[in-house]
C-alpha cells in the first residue's frame, strides 16, 4: 500500500485528518477525487463545485468517509458515530 496522503479539503484548503469524517467527491473518468470537510461551510462549496462539475458533463460518486472511531460502515447521514450530523444541503 502507498503512504498516507495528505489529504485537503477543495473548498478551504485545510488539511483533513484520515480519520476524520469527509466527504470525497469522485470524478469516475479520471479517478481524481476531491475532498471536503464536513462542516457546513466546505459541504455548500462541495455541492456547487459539483453541480458545477456536472454541468461540464462529468460524472461522479460521492463517498462519505466515516470517523476512525465510528461503528458505521454504511456512507450517509444520521451515523451512529455523528459524522454526518451537518446535512448536506441546506433546505431552502
Ligand atoms: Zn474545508
Ligand atoms: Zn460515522
Amino acid at each position: 500500500m502507498s503512504r498516507p496522503r495528505v489529504i485537503r479539503c477543495a473548498a478551504c484548503a485545510g488539511r483533513i485528518k484520515p480519520h476524520h469524517p469527509h466527504i470525497g467527491v469522485e470524478d469516475l473518468e479520471t479517478g481524481v477525487e476531491f475532498s471536503y470537510h464536513v462542516r457546513l461551510g466546505c459541504q455548500i462549496r462541495c455541492a456547487e463545485e459539483t453541480d458545477t462539475r456536472l454541468e461540464a458533463g462529468k460524472v461522479f460518486t460521492a463517498h462519505h468517509y466515516h470517523s476512525a472511531r465510528c461503528p458505521d460502515e454504511a456512507p450517509g447521514f444520521g451515523c451512529s458515530g455523528g459524522c454526518f450530523d451537518t446535512p448536506m444541503a441546506v433546505a431552502n
